[in-house]
């Protein structure tokens, strides 16, 4: 397979692109959404891998580019894995994710009042795709296991990382430096598998 000298970054959140941009080797030139104005597609699939596919389909049908695209959210297992490949959307229109965590205590209490005295199991999990220009699609998961803080904690990364602690960790991901979470998070565990793809 050639290997890709220019490659879009299909998504429209500032956190996943740096992420996504310092995992990809540095000879590769990167393009982002922006640049080009783009909206981000209508995610209806009902799995990671279908909206990632999705979006990178789009992201490279429009700026004739090949494209890296990523979904991304949380599973908590005691919801039901929710909120899943909602993630995103339960931080309403404006992705406020303040409100996305209250909605997530707030769940969690309706589920089990006693929630805080137990370790709640959940995970990240990251679906990553490359849609090339012969319209050639690839597609690969990676994860990552961990627990739910009982109150959120640490102002770094975005998102649910105030209140996951990975598994075998004290600190949440909003406690860590980038560079501590790129190491261990799910991006950078579907990269591990996508690398050769690229
Ligand atoms: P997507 O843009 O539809 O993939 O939305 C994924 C959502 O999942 C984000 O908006 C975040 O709420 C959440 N999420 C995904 N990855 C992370 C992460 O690394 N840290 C914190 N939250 C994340």
């Amino acid at each position: 397979m050639e290997k890709i000298s220019k490659l879009l970054i299909g998504t429209n959140n500032k956190g996943k692109y740096k992420e996504i941009k310092d995992l990809l080797p540095k000879y590769i030139k990167t393009h982002s959404t922006t640049e080009f104005k783009l909206k981000s597609p209508r995610e209806d699939g009902r799995t990671f891998e279908e909206n990632s596919i999705i979006k990178s389909k789009y992201f490279s049908k429009k700026t004739k580019l090949t494209c890296l695209a990523d979904d991304s959210g949380l599973e908590i297992d005691i919801l039901d894995k929710n909120p899943g490949i909602y993630s995103a959307r339960w931080g309403g229109k404006k992705s406020d994710f303040k409100k996305a965590i209250i909605k997530v205590y707030r769940e969690l209490t309706k589920r089990d009042k006693n929630w805080k005295q137990k370790k709640i199991k959940a995970r990240f999990i990251c679906a990553l795709s490359i849609c090339y220009l012969d319209k050639k699609i690839i597609t690969v998961l990676g994860k990552v296991e961990g627990y739910i803080s009982t109150i959120p904690k640490g102002k770094n990364g975005f998102g649910y990382d105030p209140i996951f602690v990975p598994k075998n960790k004290i600190k949440t991901f909003g406690e860590m430096s980038s560079l501590q979470k790129y190491k261990i998070d799910h991006r950078y565990n579907a990269f591990r598998k996508i690398k050769k793809f690229l």
